[in-house]
C-alpha cells in the first residue's frame, strides 16, 4: 500500500495550531491538524479555574472570527474554548483529536515520518510545531525539595485556592501566574512570594488603551533585550515584568503580598530562610514556567541542547520544512498570545507553502549542485 504524504502537518491544536491552519488553507495547503487531547482547544480547558484572559476580546479571536461581547472587554477561559471549539468546526480541515505525536524521522526524499503514540505513521513534506509549553513545566531544582514532607505542586497542577485554606504556603516565581496566584491565595493562606528578580509591575492601560493595542501596532517587534534596558530595570539589569491587572500596586505598596528573596532550603517540613530564620510551610507551588513542549522533534536535530527549538523567525536553522508557532518570545514579544500566534503564522507561511510549492514539487535537482 503507497503511504500518504501530506503537504503539511500541524502537531497541537490550540491557538497556534488553529492559526497555522487557517492561514494555510488561505495559501492553498490542506494542513492535517494532529491533537492529543481529546478536543481542538489547546490548553485551556487545563488553566486554573478562575482564570481570565488579559488581551481583549478583538485580540482574542482566531483568523476570520469574532467573538461576541465588548471588543475591548477580557473574555473567560470558557468564552475562549467555545471561540477555539467553533474555529476548529468551521475550518474544514482534518483534525486527529486523541492522537500523541511521540517522534519524528526523516528520508531521503526529505519526507517528515510522525511517529504516533500506539504506533502509527503519519507522513508529510512540512511540519508545523504548535504544541505550546503547557505540557512541558518547568521545575527547577531547588535546594531541598526533594526532602520536603509538604505539598509540592506546579502552576501547571494548580486549579484554585480551597486546598490551602489556612496553612503556610510559598508561592515560588515572581512571573504573571506567580503574582497572581499569590493575589488569590492571599485571603485564604498565609503566603508568601519568593521571588529572583525584582518584580516591576506594567500598567496595561498605562498609553490609554491596553498594551495588546501597543505589541501589534509595532511595540511587540522590539528585542526582548531591548526591555531590559528600559526604566525600572536599569539598577538591577534583570526583572520579572508582571501585568497589573487587579490593583497588584496597591497590595504591593500595602505590603499585603509578602515578597520574598530565595530561601537557603527547604528542609523536612520547614523552609530555611537563613540560618537563624526558619519556618514551617505546608505547601510551595512551583510558579516557575513552562519549556516549549517539543521533544518529540528531537531525532530530527532541530532542537538545541537545552531542548528549544533552533530557528530563525520560526523556521528551523536545521530541515527544510520545519516551523515553530505560537511559543513564548518565538518571532515576537506575543507569539504566545492568541494574537501573537496568528502573526507567528503568517510569518512562516510564505516559506512553507513556497517550499511545497516549488521546491518540493518543482524538483530539488538542479537547483543547486554539489561543490567541484
Ligand atoms: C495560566 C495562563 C494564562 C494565560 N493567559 C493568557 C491571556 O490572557 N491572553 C493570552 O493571549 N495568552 C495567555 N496565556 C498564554 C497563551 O495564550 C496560552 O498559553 C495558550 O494556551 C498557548 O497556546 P498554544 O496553542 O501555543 O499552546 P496550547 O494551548 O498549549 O496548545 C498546544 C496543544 O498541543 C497539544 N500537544 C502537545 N504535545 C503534543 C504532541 N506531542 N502531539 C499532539 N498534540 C500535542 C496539546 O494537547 C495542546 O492542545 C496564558 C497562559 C497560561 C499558562
Amino acid at each position: 500500500m503507497e503511504t500518504t504524504v501530506h503537504n503539511m502537518v500541524i502537531v497541537g491544536a490550540g491557538q497556534a495550531g488553529l492559526s497555522t491552519a487557517a492561514i494555510a488553507k488561505e495559501a492553498g495547503i490542506e494542513p492535517v491538524l494532529i491533537e492529543a487531547g481529546d478536543a481542538p482547544v489547546g490548553s485551556w480547558p487545563h488553566y486554573y479555574d478562575s482564570l481570565r484572559l488579559f488581551s481583549p476580546r478583538e485580540l482574542s479571536t482566531l483568523p476570520g472570527r469574532t467573538m461576541e461581547g465588548a471588543p475591548t472587554g477580557y473574555p473567560g477561559k470558557e468564552e475562549i474554548i467555545e471561540h477555539f471549539r467553533e474555529t476548529a468546526e468551521g475550518l474544514g480541515v482534518e483534525i486527529r483529536t486523541g492522537t500523541r505525536v511521540v517522534g519524528a524521522t526523516v528520508d531521503d526524499d526529505l519526507v517528515y515520518h510522525l511517529e504516533v503514540e500506539g504506533g502509527e505513521t503519519v507522513s508529510t513534506r512540512t511540519v508545523v510545531a504548535a504544541t505550546g509549553s503547557f505540557g512541558n513545566p518547568h521545575r527547577p531544582d531547588l535546594p531541598g525539595l526533594d526532602g520536603f514532607t509538604g505539598s509540592v505542586v506546579h502552576s501547571a497542577e494548580y486549579r484554585s485556592p480551597s486546598p490551602y485554606e489556612g496553612q503556610r504556603v510559598l508561592v515560588v516565581g515572581a512571573g504573571n501566574t506567580g503574582v497572581q496566584l499569590a493575589v488569590e491565595l492571599r485571603d485564604k493562606a498565609e503566603v508568601s512570594l519568593v521571588r529572583r528578580k525584582p518584580v516591576v509591575l506594567v500598567d496595561p492601560m498605562a498609553t490609554g488603551r491596553d498594551f495588546h493595542y501597543e505589541l501589534f501596532d509595532g511595540f511587540g517587534d522590539l528585542p526582548f533585550e531591548w526591555l531590559g534596558a528600559m526604566p525600572g530595570a536599569e539598577e538591577t539589569g534583570e526583572v520579572s515584568m508582571v501585568v497589573d491587572i487587579g490593583g497588584y500596586r496597591e497590595l504591593f505598596e500595602r505590603g499585603e503580598i509578602d515578597v520574598r528573596d530565595p530561601f537557603l532550603r527547604l528542609e523536612g517540613d520547614s523552609v530555611v530562610w537563613g540560618e537563624e530564620d526558619r519556618e514551617r510551610a505546608d505547601a510551595v507551588i512551583l510558579a516557575t514556567g513552562y519549556r516549549p513542549a517539543v521533544g518529540y522533534l528531537e531525532g530530527l536535530g532541530v532542537l538545541d541542547e537545552k531542548g528549544n527549538p533552533r530557528h530563525r523567525n520560526g523556521l528551523s536553522l536545521k530541515r527544510p520544512g520545519i516551523a515553530f508557532v505560537g511559543f513564548d518570545l518565538n518571532i515576537s514579544l506575543y507569539s504566545n498570545s492568541v494574537h501573537g500566534a496568528v502573526r507567528d503564522a503568517e510569518a512562516v507561511m510564505p516559506a512553507l507553502s513556497a517550499y511545497i510549492s516549488r521546491a518540493f514539487e518543482k524538483g530539488f535537482t538542479g537547483f543547486t549542485s554539489r561543490p567541484f
